[in-house]
């Protein structure tokens, strides 16, 4: 599609300067006058035209399947939409006293008790604004946890398969990162570990699910080795749609742990809007919770900011309480029963396109997947890559999965279908990999140079980092 400034453009325009009528004036500089230059002439049904066009272009969860591991980018009903969007909640005031706005406070408090019924933590905060806000307070918690206790220690231990956030969180607290490697099951190797634990140890960090979609089968023990240390056990809780009614956090060991209310809870993200990252805690990290806090008091909502050990405030007023208003809807409305579906059938999405790749595609790990799953390009003929399988497979009107995420896995492809999708939509998503995979051997070259059908064909990537063409020239 041709960009607005190569339309035909003649002598139009979307608004013409109206003579002007004062009687004694200096003549108007041309340059004020005249756009010619820098804007195209072309009138206003063009301009909307064009941008109408421009927007059909848009690839989303609302027009097609978005298997993107990792991201949990599924489809959020429009329900929880509209109520996010009532008067009452967009026009109230975060200033507004807590005795007029106890129907927000009832809703904030109502949706950390969820949360803490599902993942068994005792407490929640929702101020933090997305996951890795979430990691930091949780580092920061950990962090004044040990130094009331008049503990220095140094270390937090993550596994070589964490998502970036974590170290970045680790390290903007001022500890240091300690790689935990991942034995070839895709599991946490307890025997490093063993070896990597000692008094210096802080906490480690673990997604479970891990970003390979597998579930860390020994979770106990690596919370009971860390236990023994006094070291505490931080949940990235990215993945949580995997297990939410089915295993609470807290039962895991794990002591302190985040959410993404824009991945598990009903607010769609991906183009970078506003998000959720709660932090949740067990009993003895209550008094660090970030400030504040709302609690209850009979039939009375209060914000708390009296919490001596408090790591303080993260994020103006309670954070992004619109998100939250999404989630709350969201779980009201699937109820135990409902949350509980979802993960199964996120689970149960995930394997059936397992199953239907098995023996096309490398698995490096091969066993029964939770929410997501990796294949990989290990074996694909003629030199192609997973990066040739995620331009081609936007010719099928499919968005790529995750590529080369996670690190630890050379040329790794992560897919996750999500609970929102039908079979349908799976067999149309696995018949499309599984042509490609047929195309890699017949017929390499249309794989090599995909994608065909896109505005934009195959773009050299290292090009378009190094020299970015950002401005438009004529
Ligand atoms: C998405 C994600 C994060 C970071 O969450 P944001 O909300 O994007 O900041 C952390 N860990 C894992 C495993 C994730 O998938």
């Amino acid at each position: 599609m041709p960009t607005i400034f190569d339309l035909p453009s003649s002598d139009r325009a979307a608004f013409p300067v109206p003579e002007y009528n004062v009687a004694d004036h200096e003549p108007l500089p041309d340059e004020l006058l005249s756009f010619d230059d820098v804007l195209p002439n072309i009138s206003e049904r063009e301009v909307v035209r064009h941008y109408t066009a421009l927007s059909q272009k848009n690839y989303s969860v609302d027009t097609h399947m978005y298997p993107l591991g990792s991201c949990t980018m599924k489809y959020n009903p429009k329900l929880n939409e509209r109520i996010a969007s009532f008067g009452g909640f967009t026009q109230l005031h975060p200033l507004t006293r807590a005795d007029h706005a106890q129907g927000a406070l009832e809703i904030l408090w109502e949706l950390s008790s969820m949360l803490s019924e599902i993942t068994g933590m005792k407490e929640f905060s929702l101020a933090p604004a997305a996951g890795a806000h979430g990691e930091l307070a949780g580092v920061m918690i950990i962090k004044k946890f040990f130094e009331e206790k008049g503990e220095k220690r140094r270390i937090i231990l993550i596994p070589d398969s964490a998502h970036g956030t974590n170290p970045a969180s680790v390290a903007m607290c001022g500890f240091e990162v300690r790689q935990v490697p991942s034995t070839r099951e895709g599991d946490v190797d307890i025997r490093t570990l063993e070896r990597l634990i000692n008094d210096n140890v802080a906490a480690m960090m673990l997604t479970n699910p891990n970003t390979l979609g597998l579930f860390e089968q020994k979770v106990i023990e690596i919370a009971s080795l860390l236990h023994s240390k006094g070291a505490l056990f931080y949940a990235d809780g990215a993945n949580l749609n995997a297990l939410m009614g089915k295993v609470k956090v807290r039962d895991m060991g794990f002591d302190l742990m985040h959410l993404n209310l824009h991945k598990t809870f009903s607010t769609p993200h991906g183009g970078g809007g506003p998000g959720a990252g709660p932090i949740g805690v067990s009993e003895e990290l209550t008094k660090y919770l970030p400030v504040p806090v709302v609690i209850r008091d009979g039939d009375k909502f209060f914000l708390d900011y009296e919490r001596k050990s408090s790591i303080g405030r993260i994020h103006s007023f309670y954070g992004n309480f619109l998100i939250c208003v999404r989630a709350y809807a969201y779980l009201k409305r699937l109820g135990a029963s409902g949350i509980k579906t979802t993960a199964e059938t996120a689970v149960l999405n995930a394997n059936y396109l397992r199953a239907r790749l098995k023996g096309a595609f490398y698995f490096p790990v091969d066993r029964p997947c939770m929410h997501e799953f990796v294949i990989t390009d290990k074996g694909l003929p003629h030199g192609i890559t997973t990066n040739d399988i995620a331009k081609r497979i936007l010719d099928y009107n499919f968005h790529a999965p995750t590529v080369y995420f996670p690190i630890h896995v050379s040329g790794a492809i992560m897919i996750e279908p999500t609970e929102t999708e039908s079979k349908q939509s799976l067999d149309a998503f696995a018949d499309a990999l599984l042509s490609i995979r047929k195309e890699c051997e017949e017929n390499p070259e249309l794989v090599r140079n995909a994608p065909f059908t896109t505005p934009v064909k195959r773009v050299d990537a290292v090009q378009a980092a190094r020299k970015p063409v950002l401005t438009w020239r004529k």
